[in-house]
Parts: structure tokens; sequence; C-alpha cells
């Protein structure tokens, strides 16, 4: 008997009609057709609405739930998006036009990001966004961007917590970090910051990114809220704000399984009484942005080639790791796994077979799936990666080797599709 090998979470989005993937309401091809070229990106706004409607469903109401544009900066999926949730997070000049081009309130806009130059800052101060600010130097620019432009800055202070997220994907807090404030240097800000014409709105506490633990977010929670509240005690002013931070993971690999949101919103609703008595003014936001958009969106590429090379199959797309960088496994990965990809247009298929899907870029990093049981496909069938609705088309090297870019579309009505594959 071999081992069991273990299998992608299933994935719930995308129905399959006629052994063909269906997106934003019709079959792949025809939405490749629609496109006009491959390689594309899809994100389904169904998947969206209805991801957003899950977290309401679990998290306490008095939850706000901001999205971090970073993960998809499309700007028809931002206004999308924008119009579910709280509030958005940007973190560069940039994201904050695309984010400052949509119905979201500018209070409701928040800027985080180490290494903000004073032109960021001063679009910032002027729109009116709430500053998170990352370092005592930050604050001091701040002040004088405020001081020149007439405006008073709206500003949280970053917390570089004094804990790390556990079994995080990436952290971002805890030990050195470029991010935010440490924890024992905020007392001491707070009172500059008392001092300075600056409108202080509360703390950004963020320790970490896709995590699939719900204890491990549990734990960061308890602890965020009680760090928060002893930072709270040197504040100049009651807390408007408390950004919790994010890191909800989705299944990427083999194995992994999905976050349990339900634990998550009951320990929240656990903790959160407490924290109301305590700061009976503050917002308690969270930040989230693969969670939010990373399972409404494929990558579709089309078999240009298919060779065997001593024994294995390879089907050679016009897509690769200049589109999607963190499907190839080097965004972050330790070790390199495999994205669920299936041959789009004949899901089961006839016949199966273990292929590699590969891209055009002379390099071996250029794998989509390695050795992976597909459907058998050739010329003009179509290779699609699940679980590419964040971090693809930004996150990747575009420019390396001079390959044509990517498109991308926004589909799908406002009604939830369901079904599987
Ligand atoms: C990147 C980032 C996020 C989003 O992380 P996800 O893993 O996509 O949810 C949230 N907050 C901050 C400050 C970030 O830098």
């Amino acid at each position: 008997m071999s081992a069991v090998r273990p299998q992608h979470a299933p994935l719930v989005q995308f129905p399959v009609v006629d052994d063909c993937l269906q997106i934003g309401g019709m079959p792949l091809t025809r939405l490749a057709a629609r496109v006009g070229q491959t390689p594309f990106y899809a994100y389904d706004r169904a998947a969206m609405t209805a991801r957003v409607a899950e977290l309401r469903r679990h998290l306490p109401p008095e939850i706000e739930l901001h999205y971090a544009m970073k993960a998809n900066p499309m700007p028809a999926v931002v206004q999308h998006m924008a119009g579910l949730v709280d509030g958005i997070d940007v973190a560069s000049g940039g994201e904050l036009r695309v984010a400052l081009d949509t119905t979201m309130a500018p209070l409701n806009i928040s800027f985080a990001g180490p290494g903000k130059s004073d032109a960021d800052l001063a679009c910032a101060v002027a729109a009116g966004i709430v500053l998170n600010m990352e370092s005592a130097g930050e604050m001091e620019r701040i002040a004088a961007i405020g001081e020149r432009l007439g405006v008073r800055p709206q500003v949280a202070v970053r917390v570089n917590p004094d804990f790390e997220l556990k079994s995080s994907g990436m952290k971002m807090g805890g030990g050195p970090k470029q991010f935010g404030v440490d924890a024992e240097q905020v007392p001491e800000l707070l009172a500059r910051l008392g001092r300075l014409a600056l409108d202080f709105h509360g703390f950004h506490i963020f320790s970490g990114s896709q995590n699939l633990k719900a204890e491990a977010i549990q734990e960061a929670h308890e602890k965020t809220f009680a760090l928060a509240l002893r930072l709270a005690a040197h504040a100049p002013r009651p807390l408007r704000m408390l950004n919790i931070g994010g890191g909800f993971g989705i299944p990427y690999f083999p194995g992994e399984g999905r976050l349990d949101l339900a634990a998550v919103g009951e320990n929240l609703k656990r903790l959160l009484p407490d924290v109301k008595r305590a700061l009976p003014e503050a917002h308690i936001v969270i930040e989230l942005g693969r969670y939010l958009v990373g399972e409404a969106g494929v990558y579709v590429s089309k078999v240009i080639e298919r060779k065997v090379s001593r024994g294995q199959v390879y089907l050679v797309t016009d897509g690769g790791l200049h589109h999607h960088l963190s499907a190839s496994g080097n965004f972050g990965q330790v070790i390199r796994k495999n994205y669920p990809v299936v041959i789009g247009n004949r899901v089961r298929g006839g016949e199966r077979e273990t292929a590699s899907v590969v891209g055009p870029l002379c390099t071996p990093l250029d794998l989509l799936a390695d050795q992976m049981e597909l459907a058998q496909a050739g010329p003009g069938d179509l290779a699609v990666v699940f679980q590419s609705g964040a971090y693809g088309l930004t996150a990747s090297p575009g420019a390396f080797l001079s390959h044509p870019g990517a498109v991308e579309v926004l589909v799908g009505s406002d009604e939830p599709a369901g079904g599987g594959v």
C-alpha cells in the first residue's frame, strides 16, 4: 500500500459544467474568447461578495473589515471591495490614488508602510486619510507637512508588538522589524505626539500573514488587545480606532485545510466586551488582503507545446512566473509546492496523466505545476491556476524576459455562483 498523498482543499468558488470550468457565468473557453488573449487573470465579484458575507456572519458585528489592497490593487476590484467593506488599507502613494478614486470616505482609508516619502505624506495629509506612522522620524515629517499645508494630519501609531503571530506564513511583527514603532518606545512617542498638531486615532498592530491556525490567531488577538490597552494609558486622547491586523490565510497547498473562522469569531466575541469597556470610542478593525480576494481569482494560460522528456510530460504554456511568481514557488515559499491547477476546458478529462506545467521563460524556476495529476492536454488547452486572486500579477517580475503581459478582468454578477471542482 502506498501512503495517501495529501490533497488540495476542495475548491468551491467555480462550478464545472460539461467538464468545463465556469467563470463569471460562462464557460472558461468562451471567457478566453471574450478576453481576447491568454494569459489572463479573472477575478469573480460573486466570490468576493460571498467571502465578505461569510466573515460578517462569523465575526462580531462591531468588528469593521478593511481591505488591504496590495493583495489585489486592480482598480475595478478595489472599487468592488469599496462597496463591501468598511475601509481600505493602502501601502503606497499609488495605491492611495486608486483608493481615493473609490467611494470610500477618506477617514476610512489608512496608509501603512515604511519609507513613505514626503510626497506620499503630503498627498495623504491633503486627502485627510489616516496615516499609520511607522517611526518617530515619520511623525515629525508628518507634523511639518501638516503645518505647511495648513491641514491637521490624521494619524495612528503602528506598533511593532512584543510578540509574534505563531505559525504564520510571513511574520511582520515581533523582534526587530522595519515595520512600526517598538512597543516599548510607544509611550515616549505618544508623549511627543501630544505636543504636535496631530489628530490621534489609535493603534495599528499587525503581526503576520497567511495563517491557517485559528489557535494562533486567537492567541495573537488576545495579546494584541492586552498590548493596546496597556499602550492606551499613554495616549493623548481616548482611542477612536484599534486595528488588530489580520493574517487570515487561505489553503494553497496539498494537505492545507481551511481556517476555522467560527472559532476566531467566537474568541473575538469573548474578548470584545472588556475591550469595549476600556476603549468605548474605539472602532475595532481587522484588515485582510488575501482572505478577501485570493480565492476569487484564477490565472489562465494556454498550452503551446506538449513535449515528453525522458518519460516526463511537459505542458509548455504562454504564461509563467513573470505573471505569477507565487504559483512558481518563488514568492517567499521555503519548499516549492503546487498550487491547485487543472486543465480548465477538461477538468476531469477522458485520460489522466502526470504532467508538469511550465512557462516560456529560459529558467527552470518557471514552473506552474510540478508533476501533477491532470487531464491529458495538448496545444490550445487552458491551464488554470486557482487561488490566484491575491499577490498575482502585481507581485510578479513582469519585465523579466520581455514576454507580453497578462490581462486582468473582473467578471460575474454579484450573485454567488456555487459549485466546485
Ligand atoms: C500586506 C498587509 C496586509 C494584508 O496581508 P494579507 O496576508 O494579504 O491578508 C495587511 N496589513 C498590512 C499592514 C500589510 O502590510
